[in-house]
């Protein structure tokens, strides 16, 4: 008996201290570091990042990193949603080109939204070529830990590891997973590391730019940022992976009665089709009533309606056949609606609060996005011009010594921030 409890305390004893020394000692144990590192370029995306926030809420580690490399204020493309701009970010292209025309679509007969995942997933909506599609063909390996596009195959071809999106995964997983991905042996690592995050985007929705909501967003990815750097600086390769952060669109304050009623111009019926996206509405108009409809909303208030051959050139947003024949734009701060949804928004609880968009003209000041650049292939220490998010395909190319596609990007850029 009493050897059996000696036994058992001996064993216990053993488990504990060898529990103890994994607690006490794994964490200060360095990381593997990465010596055989190939040019490599991790991408972040911060949906909703609008430029001002920089300043605004002074998020430690972006903005010593923004100090360390390169920075300037991206200028989204119009229509300043979600999926376009991720869209023009990964090809280059406007989206007249690359087909993702907005959040909301209409074609082979069907309905794209971002919601749709059989949609989101069928490589046939997205054209054009996407970074890593250019960086896989020429045999350097990929990976996306969200990012639009990703899941679906493109020209036959997805990143080598790409996750189904899912937003309730948690930030930290993610880092963790891109950090994983830069563990692997070298001739399996990826050199394309793509990371997203929807925050402060919905935040900003959900309270507007100016709240402390976002405010507490801005630290929680902050704080992945940091994390992220943390990791490569185990690994010894902080300074040397390229390490591009960047935003979508930014975001504007919208009141809940800033509404502009579409119906109050022209019978909605008179239309075969209306794609509602607050910011942007797409009109197909039935048989022949294209130019009677154009004209009611000629003097439209608060926003701008456009014949899509008459959309102003400056967006680049007439080429696709997906954008509808009348495009509508709402002046910013206000949203386009109809009588009948503007009465069932208003059951919302939270009807009155003031809230975040974006989507305007991709001219505005609100709607900037960032870019943060560090790495071995960037300049140190530097503020750029604003440049269109289309110059970063060539830049990201350029860094992982690829052949671009034919895109829209100006190859200058590419000169002001790389070394
Ligand atoms: P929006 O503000 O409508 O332009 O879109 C932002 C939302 O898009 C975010 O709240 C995300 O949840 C969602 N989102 C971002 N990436 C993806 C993706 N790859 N697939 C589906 N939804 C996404
Ligand atoms: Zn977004
Ligand atoms: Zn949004």
């Amino acid at each position: 008996m009493v050897c059996r409890f000696l036994r058992f305390f001996g064993k216990s004893a053993f488990l504990f201290a060898a529990f103890f020394y994994l607690l006490v000692f794994l964490p200060v144990f360095p990381q593997k570091p990465i010596k055989d590192l190939e040019p490599t370029v991790i991408l972040v995306s911060l949906d909703g990042f609008r430029a001002d926030y920089l300043e605004k809420y002074k998020p430690p580690t972006l903005l010593e990193l923004a100090q360390k490399g390169v920075r300037a204020d991206l200028i989204p493309v119009f229509p300043t949603k979600t999926f376009p701009n991720h869209y023009s970010i990964a090809t280059g292209l406007y989206p007249e080109r690359h087909g993702i025309v907005e959040n909301n679509m209409y074609d082979f007969g069907t309905v794209f939204t971002i919601a749709n995942r059989e949609e989101v997933q069928n490589g046939r909506w997205w054209l054009g070529e996407p970074i890593w599609v250019t960086a896989e063909k020429q045999g350097r390996r990929t990976a996306a830990f969200f990012f639009p596009g990703t899941e679906a195959e493109i020209k036959g071809i997805r990143p080598k590891f790409w996750k189904e999106y899912d937003a309730r995964i948690p930030y930290e997983e993610r880092v963790k997973t891109i950090l994983g991905w830069l563990d692997l042996p070298r001739t399996e690592r990826p050199q394309l590391l793509i990371l997203y995050f929807d925050e402060p985007d919905t935040s900003g929705h959900e309270c507007g730019p100016e709240s402390e909501c976002v405010a507490n967003a801005i630290k929680r990815v902050d704080e992945q940022i940091k994390a992220l750097i943390e990791g490569l600086k185990a690994r010894n390769v902080f300074g040397k992976v390229n390490l591009i952060i960047v935003s979508d669109h930014g975001m504007a304050t919208l009141k809940p009665e800033n509404a502009v009623f579409l119906d109050e111009y022209f019978e909605l019926g008179l239309a075969e089709r209306i794609l509602w996206a607050n910011e942007i509405v797409q009109i197909f108009p039935r048989e022949g009533q294209k130019d009677f409809i154009a004209e009611k909303l000629k003097n439209i208030k608060n926003a701008e309606c456009w014949k899509k051959e008459d959309i102003p050139e400056r967006f680049h947003y007439r080429a696709s056949p997906r954008i509808a024949p009348i495009v509508c734009s709402a002046q910013e701060g206000w949203y386009l609606t109809s009588r009948l949804r503007y009465e069932e928004r208003k059951k919302r609880p939270d009807f009155g609060k003031i809230r975040g968009a974006h989507g305007y003209d991709n001219q505005l000041e609100s709607m900037r996005a960032i870019f943060i650049a560090y790495g071995r292939a960037f300049k140190e220490g530097k503020v750029v011009e604003a440049f269109p998010n289309v110059d970063i395909y060539n830049i990201i190319a350029e860094i992982l010594k690829i052949s671009p596609a034919e895109n829209d990007g100006n190859p200058e850029t590419v000169k002001k921030v790389l070394r």
